[in-house]
């Protein structure tokens, strides 16, 4: 079982407005509202997936209410902290062939919200044999809130985590003492980690990943969007390509992509196996006009077009 963490989820509405006006009355007839996050894309997936996935993670009121509808709907497992604010709506008008977003931040979350969080956290350690944290940690806990259940889970629990966040959140866990067991960075999340423009080259991402704050992560999975993965595991590189398909959404591929490597990993599959399921989940996910949805019918045609090279 893997517990999928959310720690801000929203609930994702798109309107669909053909003339958009500013400064006007816009009525909208088309609407889609989802249940959103990166956390619940890692937990939608890995259910597509056929593997066992429990969803966590902090939210409340109606907008809570309607997240934990739509995970049953899906059929995912949940065990939520329930606080007595209402969780965060984004809305993303679609118009004109773009994309306007409106997000709000969400609840701001006290020191006792953080501690039962963490209370729940440690009870469902053990049932869960590897962990995923995805998306950016919600107002009022600090920034060393990830590395706390980075350590709590590993060094604790015994159970391996995979963390997929940003910025200052992301630096606290990888310069803390107990390194995550997997990281997926894409290269704008790496630049803005190292404070330097990182080039996708082979030689420039060797050299980059030899940075202090990298050492002890057993797998860093570096995606590279349509290029596919540049990838540490233990001591050894390896270039993963990935054929050319039609992209009908990229959005939440980087949260499949984490799915697969955490189903791939649960599952205890060979390194080049690992890495063409994450590849494979990832790219499914662009094939799709949902954000965090694969179709897994699919999954073995892909899976077999993915290559790893190891450097
Ligand atoms: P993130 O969403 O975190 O930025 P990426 O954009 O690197 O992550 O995408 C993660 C994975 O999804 C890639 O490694 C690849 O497998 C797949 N993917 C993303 N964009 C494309 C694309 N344009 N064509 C094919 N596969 C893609």
């Amino acid at each position: 079982m893997i517990l999928a963490v959310t720690m801000n989820p929203s609930v994702d509405i798109s309107y669909h407005i053909q003339d958009f006006k500013l400064d006007d009355v816009n009525r909208v007839e088309q609407v889609r509202k989802t249940a959103g996050g990166k956390g619940l894309n890692v937990a939608r997936v890995i259910k597509q997936m056929g593997a066992s996935v429990i969803a966590t993670g902090v939210l409340g009121g109606t907008l809570g209410d309607f997240i934990i509808k739509e995970l049953t709907k899906s059929q995912i497992e949940s065990n939520f902290l329930n606080i007595h604010q209402e969780s965060r709506n984004c809305i993303a008008i679609l118009h004109d062939g773009k994309q306007t977003e409106i997000l709000e931040s969400g609840p701001t979350l006290s020191l006792a919200d953080g501690e039962a969080f963490l209370a729940k956290y440690r009870e469902l350690l053990s049932d869960v044999t590897l962990v995923t944290i995805s998306g950016s940690l919600p107002k009022g806990l600090g920034a060393k809130f990830y590395r706390e259940m980075v350590e709590i889970g590993q060094e604790i629990a015994g159970v391996p985590v995979i963390v997929d966040t940003s910025g200052e959140s992301l630096r606290q866990v990888l310069t803390h003492k107990v390194k995550p067991f997997a990281i997926k960075p894409n290269i704008q999340e790496l630049s803005q980690l190292l404070g330097i423009e990182v080039e996708q080259s082979m030689s420039s991402l060797k050299q980059v990943l030899a940075a202090e704050m990298f050492q002890g992560i057993e797998w860093i999975v570096v995606s590279l969007g349509g290029d596919g993965a540049f990838v540490r595991k233990g001591g050894n590189f390896y270039r993963v390509t990935i054929p050319k398909i039609d992209v009908v959404n990229p959005v939440g591929s980087g949260d499949a992509t984490v799915a697969g490597l955490a189903a791939a990993l649960e599952q205890k599959q060979s390194v080049e196996d690992t890495l063409k399921t994450a590849m494979t989940t990832g790219m499914l996910n662009t094939m799709e006009a949902g954000t965090g949805y694969i179709d897994y019918s699919k999954f073995q045609t892909f899976f077999q077009l993915v290559q790893v090279e190891k450097l």
